[in-house]
């Protein structure tokens, strides 16, 4: 099993049961991305990477696919082959060869989850458009707003993801778009994306994309930044339901924390090293990892204590909660 290029069996709310890829290997630093926002949960993003050329450790088509082989095998009804991880999967730009890789060895459809950043450049679009499903971000119409919350690095410009991401919707035959709308509130108080004319540009960035599916979400766990705050539900419902009304019920789907999903068959190759694989992706709590990983709490509890004595992972409180999160 190569763990640094495949990742899984994961359970997401969103996906369902899915294998995680990273298509940029961590070399010596546990993200690989060109964004540092101020939500995410892997931390702080030390070294941006500036663009495509500058990511080290991009792998190639064949790894990708060899990896793959012997690791889907002993997971039933997977979704999604996913790409997302450690890294932004847009800055390998073999991706659309990797795609067409994968393909030749499964017919499990494949979902990149992407910052949207590079959805302005032509290649990159392409290489996006050989998937089944992407999972785009977005947090604002505003130029201001947008660089406050992905601090991205230099040269990525809002309307040039906008037009990229229309692009994308438009393409066919194409991928089905889904942006995912990331809603924030500060606990000093002072505005991010969730007040009301955030809320109207965001629309209208929307309706200018035009994309497929809407999904509404705020943070659930640890964010980079301590001031940052989830936003109320009865909020999140109230720009839900704004959200509705524009583009209809069937392509809005408000994302709550804890909402459970049925548990599928897996079988696990390696449970003590997919634990540590998932907490590198994002911290979860007990109760989380055990959803996710489909173990029971007896298996798991040795299995966090070895990672924490071996360094690998610890524990961090937010809130009520303890994560566990990768080192
Ligand atoms: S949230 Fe995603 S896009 Fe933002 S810094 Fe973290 S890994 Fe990068």
């Amino acid at each position: 099993m190569n763990s640094r290029i495949v990742y899984g069996p994961i359970l997401s709310r969103r996906l369902g049961r899915s294998l995680g890829v990273d298509v940029i290997k961590n070399i010596g630093s546990k993200k690989n991305c060109n964004y540092d926002c101020i939500y995410c949960q892997l931390g702080h993003v030390e070294n941006k990477i500036p663009g495509p050329g500058d990511a080290r450790g991009a792998v190639t088509p064949k790894e990708v696919a060899e990896s793959l082989q012997t690791f889907h095998k002993g997971v039933e009804d997977l979704a999604y082959i996913t790409f997302s991880g450690t890294c932004e999967p847009t800055l390998n730009l073999s991706l659309g060869e990797i795609i067409r890789e994968i393909r030749k060895v499964s017919e499990i459809p494949i979902c990149i989850i992407t910052n949207s950043s590079l959805a302005g450049r032509p290649d990159v679009r392409a290489n996006l458009a050989e998937s089944d499903l992407v999972v785009a971000t977005l947090v604002s119409g505003n130029e201001e707003t947008w660089r406050k919350i992905h601090r991205p690095a230099p040269g990525i410009k809002l309307d040039e993801v906008v037009e990229g991401l229309r692009e994308l919707a438009r393409k066919e035959p194409g991928p089905k778009l889904a942006l995912e709308i990331m809603l924030l509130e500060s606990a000093d108080e002072s505005p991010l994306n969730s007040t009301e004319e955030e809320i109207e540009g965001l629309i209208e960035a929307v309706k200018y994309i035009a994309p497929q599916e809407i999904e509404i979400l705020t943070v659930s766990r640890p964010p980079a930044e301590a001031y940052i705050v989830p936003v109320a539900e009865e909020r999140l419902r109230e720009i839900a339901e704004r959200f509705v009304s524009e583009f209809g019920k069937e392509k809005v789907r408000l994302v709550l924390k804890g909402k459970k999903k049925a548990r599928s068959k897996v079988s696990h190759q390696d449970p003590e090293e997919e634990v540590y694989a998932l907490l590198l992706r994002r911290p979860c709590t007990f109760e989380q990892t055990v959803k996710a990983q489909d173990v029971g709490p007896e298996t798991l509890r040795p299995i966090l204590e070895k990672l924490i004595e071996e360094g690998k992972i610890e524990e961090i409180d937010s809130g009520d909660e303890k994560y566990y999160r990768a080192k």
